[in-house]
């Protein structure tokens, strides 16, 4: 048996679904983790989130799976109505014949809950260690380990350095150095209970509510008690990315050409924070020798796929693969764990921009959009997300499936 102080050492910078699932997956692996979160408390904004049957996978691999299915609520189907008119521009079922396709359900779930999900692991994990209030300044590497330094001038050493800090990672800033892209998207999110949810939307799914330059998600929560809602609009302003105070009337301004069905959803928040997005140009390296990015902050992308923290969890999955498969040498791993993770999660971030604009579509490309897929078979969506929703653990190293 190892000593500890034999054992291969981590430090994740990051306390998020990302932070934590990488940190779970390196435990796993026999890696002694010190996860440095700069909140006092860890936990999650209050809103919900999408899993893919991806998710559902990489949760699987890091023994959480049962954990979060038991607070997810499983949809029946994915919807796109255009909220112009109110008419049904596409439907995926995602019941049985979607489980057998992809192994796994699609689910909606509250952020609280995934995050604890892991969390409840993490905090049994005899191999991690947590440290909050830890703002991480940046990282000086040294022969073969790492030493992190946060803002009060305190040490971590290490053999190696996770950076899970979101999208405005310090350890990418270090390490790669490159600028945000600001979208001039607005979000506006609140979860509602389910009284205070129109009768006609209490729908069992996702549906997506696109219109001229914005559009409006809706789904249950925590067994349909609670409902998320989402509004997302182009905004007129000069945005800096970030959250601050928003407003009832700056919401309404921006969909007044929007149908009374799903209008009827903008008066339901009582809270109005709005999230100015961005996101990243892919780039071709995300790790330099024992340092490596995770999640947001490898691969910052809009929500319009709903797939960031499903990406975060499948990059977790695949890094404590690579530890694995070379034997602890963090280098190599990381070598492994970037050519697996950078073209799937850039295919991912141009095709979010692209469902953006699709979502968004004004005129004659909204015209366009609504023949799309019109009279297109399940088994024909299918095979088009098989490339997304068809990830698995035993080939998260190897060459993607065919799709
Ligand atoms: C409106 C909206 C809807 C979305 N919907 C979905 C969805 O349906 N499905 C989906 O899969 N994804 C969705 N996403 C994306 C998802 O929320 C993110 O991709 C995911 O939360 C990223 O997790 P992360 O752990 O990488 O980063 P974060 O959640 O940002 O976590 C980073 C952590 O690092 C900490 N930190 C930051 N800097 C430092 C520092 N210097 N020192 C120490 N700690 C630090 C932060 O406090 C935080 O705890 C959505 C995003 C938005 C904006």
């Amino acid at each position: 048996m190892p000593t500890p102080s034999d054992q291969p050492s981590v430090i994740v910078v990051g306390g998020g679904i990302g932070g934590l699932a990488a940190a779970l997956a390196l435990a796993r692996q026999g890696v002694a983790v010190e996860l440095l979160e700069q909140a006092a408390t860890i936990g999650e904004i209050g809103a919900g989130i999408q899993l893919g049957a991806n998710a559902y996978a990489a949760l699987d691999a890091l023994g959480v799976g049962e954990a979060a299915r038991n607070r997810s609520v499983f949809t029946d189907r994915l919807l796109l109505m255009d909220a112009v008119d109110a008419t049904e521009v596409a439907r995926v079922e995602v019941g049985d014949a979607f489980r057998a396709r992809f192994g796994n359900p699609y689910g909606v779930i509250h952020r609280a809950d995934i995050h604890l999900s892991i969390l409840e692991a993490v905090e049994k994990h005899p191999r991690i260690q947590f440290r909050t209030s830890t703002v991480v300044k940046g990282y000086v590497r040294d022969g073969r380990h790492v030493e992190v330094i946060d803002t009060q001038g305190n040490r971590y050493r290490a053999d190696a350095l996770i950076g899970a800090d979101g999208v405005k990672s310090a350890i990418r800033q270090q390490l790669i150095g490159d600028p945000v892209r600001v979208t001039g998207h607005v979000v506006y999110r609140a979860v509602v209970d389910v009284e205070n949810m129109p009768e006609e939307l209490q729908i069992n799914a996702p549906v997506v509510w696109a219109g001229p330059h914005c559009h409006l998600v809706h789904y249950p929560l925590r067994g349909g008690q609670q409902y998320n809602l989402v509004v997302t609009f182009h905004s007129r302003e000069k945005e800096e990315w970030g959250v601050r105070e928003g407003s009832k009337e700056e919401v309404l301004s921006y969909f007044q050409g929007v149908h009374p069905r799903p209008h009827q959803m903008l008066h339901r928040p009582t809270s109005w924070k709005r999230w100015a997005t961005a996101d990243r140009e892919p780039v071709d390296h995300w790790s330099e020798g024992n340092v490596t990015v995770l999640g947001d902050a490898a691969h910052p992308m809009t929500q319009y796929m709903a797939q960031g923290a499903c990406m975060a969890l499948e990059d977790a999955v695949t890094l404590g693969e690579a530890v694995r498969v070379a034997q602890g040498d963090f280098v190599e791993a990381f070598r492994r764990y970037e050519a697996a993770r950078i073209p799937r999660t850039a295919r991912v971030v141009w095709s979010t921009r692209e469902m953006g604009r699709i979502y968004h579509a004004a005129g004659v490309e909204r015209l366009v959009r609504n023949q799309l897929w019109a009279g297109r078979t399940q088994d024909k969506f299918y095979d088009a997300l098989q490339w997304l929703y068809g990830w698995k653990v035993e080939n998260c190293l190897g060459v993607p499936q065919a799709g």
